[in-house]
């Protein structure tokens, strides 16, 4: 399965039907039915009961979304207006791992891009982004953004933003 195939959160607990808060850990679980992918959400209370435990077991994965973590400030780029063509070298992996998060991060603060939830997979960090107006999200892993030298990094976005 591809990441980005995966169901959207939903807005409520599958087991107590409480609205899912934006700001509060949820956790996940993804079956397998007649080929089709069946999420379901849970929030943290309803997901320490044994019943959902037993349930999640037989699932074919599970995660557990973080809340949404400020942004840090540092790592600010400037995409020269050429947003379009950022978005392009995001879409089709033509960016190491951290010039892709940083990328995602400045669009995310010019609102084109929409951060939709941070899960763990296969033991490695993802966060998935939905590009705004559109139905297309992004799953991109999640670097560490210490002991980067930026400069570096901000030099190497600013050449591929202006080759074609
Ligand atoms: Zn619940």
């Amino acid at each position: 399965m591809l990441l980005k195939e995966l169901p959207k959160r939903n807005e409520i607990c599958f087991h107590c039907h409480q609205k899912l808060s934006k700001t509060e850990s949820c956790h996940s679980t993804l079956h397998y039915k007649a080929s089709l992918h069946e999420r379901k959400d849970y929030c943290t209370q309803c997901w320490k009961l044994s019943e959902i435990k037993q349930k999640s077991e037989q699932a074919a994965c599970r995660w557990k979304m973080q809340a949404v973590k400020a942004l840090p400030e540092t790592f600010k780029v400037s995409l020269e207006n050429n947003d379009e063509r950022a978005l392009y070298l995001l879409q089709h992996a033509l960016l190491d791992p951290i010039e892709q998060y940083i990328i995602a991060l400045s669009l995310l603060r010019k609102k084109i891009l929409r951060f939709l939830e941070e899960i763990t997979l296969e033991n490695s960090l993802f966060e998935r982004f939905q590009i705004m107006n559109t139905d297309q999200t992004l799953a991109l892993m999640k670097v560490s953004l210490s002991n980067i030298d930026f400069e570096k990094v901000r030099r190497s976005i600013s050449e591929k933003l202006h080759t074609k």
